[in-house]
């Protein structure tokens, strides 16, 4: 069988490599748009920080002599009625199966000058892709300001990473506050407070309107309230929109995205499949590595007609579950010295018809908030901004589903103070079910099972199940376990998750 994949970032090449190491019939051919083999984008924040070097990003790759993986090459044309696509040197590839896994663009707002005949003003960029960190690092010693577009969850990344650099950043906000689909009024004050002192000025309710430039290059941004912000530096983090052109000339039915079933095929040809930021399953698609690579999975199954996992992501969706019961519904800001995380039910949420109860603490003085929200003896939301301690635990509980008291004060107290039987996650008490890495979806089990086989370290339990190589927030508790297990000297090793194969 010939597989045609478009697409070469974190979905696409896991794809392949599962696919590979399933099938020893199938041949793949992989079209890459970008110059540079896979890489892990979701620590690019990182990259501008100065936490990650980008050399550490790289992903491991299908070895295999049955995969022809062809980067700095789009795909341009896709013929369905021949089952041909078509590449940006007119290589024309046949394909039996053909993969989408374009991932998405990042939003380019309209503002007046930022598009230029050769692209964006230089000064002005995105973050979508490791050419544009690389731009925005080698673009730092000769900057002393920033101005950062958009204060979702990696607008507060790359506001704090370049403040952490040394320069001075505005950050700018269309809404009436920050995040304002996971955070309530009180927590985006308290965030930015913690910003204000981290040196990030935060402007709500106003957009960029203009850029202004010195010779060709950024010298400063016009606010849509008239004011002018002066600057080297304007990163627009203003959202993603799936990578459908291609689908969408190929007359493949998209909306925002690819559609495609549950089956990840397109609706209008069995042939055709969708997976990763550029698919549009019946769930809706999250923009989250963890649903990639879970459809990726699911795929490489279905085809091998193997069972799909069981109670994967995108089953319980499925299955109607209420997006707060989602255990992936987590997001965390991975940006220094800022600790702002969010599950399940968050901010303003509609009561409806459920008996949820809410408790909150805020203590905007030492930069804290807390809010828990329990319904019929689960974890239904939490929003913890400046406690790290807290998050984790209440993370643990929501992710767990594990049953919590009915008075919700409880889950705050217990916590923060520290008092009475400390919460069941602690890397002993948890289950072997526990799911520790929610981007790869491993249980504890899988871990406790490659120590068994003679894993030491939290790399060697990377590369042999994956767990850590995506955000890389379980790696702590990765090097926990190993303890547990009695094997002394285990350490977190690399700073940076490294991408392993199986
Ligand atoms: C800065 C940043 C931080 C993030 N942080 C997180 C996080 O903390 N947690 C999380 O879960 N997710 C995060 N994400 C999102 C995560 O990176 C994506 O969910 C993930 O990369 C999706 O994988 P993908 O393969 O679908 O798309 P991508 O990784 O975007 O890969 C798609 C690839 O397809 C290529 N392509 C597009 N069109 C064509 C074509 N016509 N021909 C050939 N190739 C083509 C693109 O160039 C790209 O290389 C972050 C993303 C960014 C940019």
């Amino acid at each position: 069988m010939n597989v045609v994949v478009i697409g070469n970032g974190m979905v696409g090449s896991r794809f392949v490599d599962d696919l590979v190491a399933r099938d020893p019939e199938v041949h793949v051919t992989v079209l890459g748009k970008e110059g540079h083999l896979p890489y892990n984008r979701v620590l690019l924040s990182s990259v501008v920080a100065g936490k990650t070097a980008p050399e550490s990003l790289a992903m491991a790759t299908a070895t295999s002599d049955r995969v022809r993986v062809l980067t700095g090459v789009p795909a341009i044309d896709v013929d369905r009625a021949a089952r041909t696509v078509t590449d940006g040197a007119g290589e024309v590839h046949p394909y039996d199966r053909l993969v989408f896994a374009t991932g998405s663009q990042a939003r380019i707002p309209s503002i007046q000058g930022v598009a230029t005949d050769r692209g964006l003003l230089p000064g002005a960029s995105v973050l979508k892709d490791l050419d544009d960190a690389q731009g925005i690092v080698a673009a730092l010693p000769k900057a002393r300001r920033a101005v950062v577009l958009g204060a979702g969850v990696l607008g507060l990344e790359v506001a704090t990473g370049l403040a952490a650099r040394g320069l001075s950043v505005t950050l700018v906000h269309h809404a009436d506050r920050l995040m304002e689909r996971q955070l309530g009024s009180a927590a985006s004050q308290i965030a930015a407070g913690s910003l204000e002192r981290l040196g990030v000025k935060v402007i709500t309710e106003t957009s960029v309107a203009r850029v202004l430039d010195r010779r060709g290059v950024l010298s400063a941004v016009t606010l849509t309230d008239g004011s002018e912000v002066l600057t080297d530096m304007l990163v627009m983090c203003a959202g993603t929109i799936p990578e459908a052109a291609l689908a969408r000339r190929a007359g493949l039915p998209c909306e925002r995205g690819i559609l495609v079933g549950a089956d990840l095929a397109s609706p209008a040809d069995p042939r055709v499949f969708a997976i990763g930021d550029c698919a549009q399953p019946p769930e809706g698609g999250s923009g989250l590595v963890a649903q990639g690579w879970d459809q990726a999975s699911r795929l490489v199954s279905r085809w091998s007609n193997a069972d799909a996992p069981v109670g994967s992501a995108a089953e319980v969706a499925e299955d109607g579950a209420d997006d707060e019961l989602d255990p992936t519904n987590v997001v965390r800001v991975k940006a220094l010295g800022l600790e702002v995380v969010t599950m399940g039910l968050s901010g303003k949420f509609d009561h409806g018809e459920r008996e949820l109860r809410a408790v909150r603490m805020s203590d905007p003085a030492i930069g804290r908030f807390v809010e828990v929200v329990v319904s019929h003896g689960l974890l239904v939301g939490a929003t913890v901004v400046g406690d790290k301690q807290c998050a984790s635990e209440l993370s643990a509980m929501y992710t767990r589903m594990v049953p919590v008291p009915s008075d919700p004060a409880h889950l705050i107290i217990r916590p923060l103070a520290g008092a009475g039987r400390p919460a069941p996650v602690s890397a002993e008490d948890m289950t072997d079910d526990h799911t520790v890495c929610q981007c790869n979806s491993v249980p504890k089990g899988r871990i406790i099972a490659a120590i068994d086989d003679g894993c030491t370290s939290v790399d060697e339990v990377a590369k042999a199940t994956r767990a850590s190589t995506g955000c890389g927030d379980c790696r702590s508790l990765v090097g926990d376990i190993i303890r547990t297990c009695g094997v002394p000297e285990a350490a977190e090793d690399s700073k940076v998750p490294a991408l392993a194969g199986k």
